[in-house]
């Protein structure tokens, strides 16, 4: 058995939610058909697939035909990117933010590789891409603009109502990864007016390697997996049922308890904030004051993320030095150089993302084990 941790990295992935495995276990074993089948044992997983559809586009307030499954987030924004980059056949340019994800950066890189221009906007200290920024450098030449909902290292939320009006005022299409709000903050794509949105499930209690996209009906984008007629034939390939109906239930229960979750996930980050200042070491907090629930970004002075995740990992703390996909590189995140944080603090930069299993005393427990760390 492993011993006992607090888990404080759920921005990197979360556990599997109980609704979402019980509503897995009867397509694993007993409904294990394949839903392109005519045969009545397929009509399960057909509805099923169906109903999962209907379910998450009601919790962004989305028409099902809109919502397409997929692998996950790095799935979703490469299929965004470069289904509409590749799909007009012309040559105009698309922006997005220094801030992205490298799902967003590196799709960005191979359209670069082809031959298009990329434009990165700079975001403002907090993590915020400014919309007056975006009206600077948007022209009628721009086909698309990605811009993330909320990031995953700082956890800011980007006004991508505003951001988006402009790039339509310019004729753009408008991608947002919203692989770390959906399930966190309430999205609503007709509201936000996005024409795609990317989301995976691990992130919001679901299974790993299901995800799905959004895209609004009437946007050009080519199809992304040649094959089969699955995903209404832009992304062929038989369908993870199981993932998906997992994904669809873990989702639907978020949805319902945004409220109740963001109330606990607020109390927990103000809890850590007054000890941590009560303290008397020395930090810097990172991110907009607009940002995700349970999300925070701290850099100390004198110290390294590496060497404080290792021995916080020795306390059976479980933080993360940023985002889970640099958790191998030692090179300093290019968000909190975007929002230049502080040379003598950067490279002490941690993330603590909590979930409502965590509680006012294992955050007391963190903050007393830091503390130690950093006074010793
Ligand atoms: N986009 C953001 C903002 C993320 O945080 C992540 C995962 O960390 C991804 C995309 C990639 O998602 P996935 O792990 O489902 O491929």
């Amino acid at each position: 058995m492993r011993k006992p941790i607090i888990y404080a990295d759920n921005a990197a992935t979360t556990k599997l939610d109980k609704a979402a495995y019980e509503a897995m276990q009867l397509f694993l074993q007993e409904e294990y058909a394949n839903a392109s089948q005519p045969y009545s044992f397929a009509r399960s997983a057909k509805a099923a697939l169906r109903d999962a559809r209907l379910a998450i586009a009601e919790c962004i307030n989305a028409d099902p035909s809109e919502i397409y499954f997929t692998s996950g987030g790095t799935e979703s924004d490469n299929w965004a990117i470069k289904g509409s980059m590749f799909a007009y056949g012309d040559h105009r340019c698309m922006l997005t933010s220094a801030i992205e994800h490298h799902a967003v950066l590196n799709s960005c890189a191979a359209v670069e590789k082809m031959g298009y221009t990329v434009v990165y906007l700079p975001v403002e200290n907090d993590g915020i891409v400014f919309p007056d920024t975006l009206k600077q450098y948007i022209t009628n030449q721009t086909k698309l603009v990605s811009v993330m909902l909320a990031n995953n290292e700082i956890g800011s939320i980007q006004p991508i109502k505003e951001l988006c009006c402009i790039a339509h005022e310019h004729g753009a299409v408008f991608h947002t990864d919203a692989v770390q709000a959906v399930g966190h903050i309430p999205v609503d794509v007709s509201d936000l007016g996005v024409d795609m949105l990317s989301a995976s499930a691990h992130k919001f209690g679901g299974p790993k390697g299901v995800g799905f996209l959004y895209i609004k009906k009437g946007t050009t984008i080519s199809p992304y997996l040649n094959g089969g007629s699955q995903e209404m034939k832009m992304r062929a390939g038989t369908e993870n049922i199981a993932g998906i109906v997992g994904m669809a239930a873990a989702l639907s229960k978020r949805c319902s308890s945004i409220e109740h979750s963001t109330n606990h996930l607020f109390a927990l980050t103000e809890r850590f904030k007054s000890r941590i200042a009560a303290a008397g070491v020395d930090y810097v907090l990172n991110g907009s004051t607009n940002h995700l629930p349970g999300h925070i970004s701290i850099s100390f002075k004198n110290v390294t993320g590496e060497q404080l995740l290792h021995r916080l990992d020795l306390m059976g703390i479980i933080v993360s030095t940023g985002a889970a996909c640099d958790s191998v590189s030692t090179e300093i995140s290019h968000v909190l150089q975007a929002i230049y944080v502080p040379s003598e603090y950067i490279k002490g930069t941690i993330r603590l993302s909590f979930s409502t299993d965590n509680t006012i005393e294992e955050v007391d427990q963190i903050v007393a084990s830091l503390v130690r760390i950093l006074k010793c």
